[in-house]
């Protein structure tokens, strides 16, 4: 069986593997933060459960932002929303 790395939701901060989380990617050069959709970025990466209460509980905490150490505009978690 394949290893799947496990990796840490910035929400609730419980350990799942890496392909059941959303990921989330800063730009090194923009500082801008995406989504990892395909899996190929590099960069700093930010994990968040694909339920709706981590990624509301990530905006309340602001759990990206201090992963990140910058602004997350609020359109990003409505996208995570629509994602899940
Ligand atoms: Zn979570």
């Amino acid at each position: 069986m394949k290893h799947i790395p496990q990796r840490m939701c910035v929400a609730c901060r419980k350990m799942y593997p890496q392909n059941e989380l959303i990921r989330l990617v800063r730009d090194n050069k923009t500082g801008e933060i995406k989504f990892d959709c395909d899996k190929k970025l590099f960069g700093r990466g930010a994990y968040i459960c694909k339920n709706i209460d981590c990624i509301r509980n990530a905006e309340k905490k602001r759990g990206i932002e201090r992963h990140f150490k910058c602004a997350v505009p609020k359109e990003l978690y409505k996208a995570a929303e629509e994602l899940i």
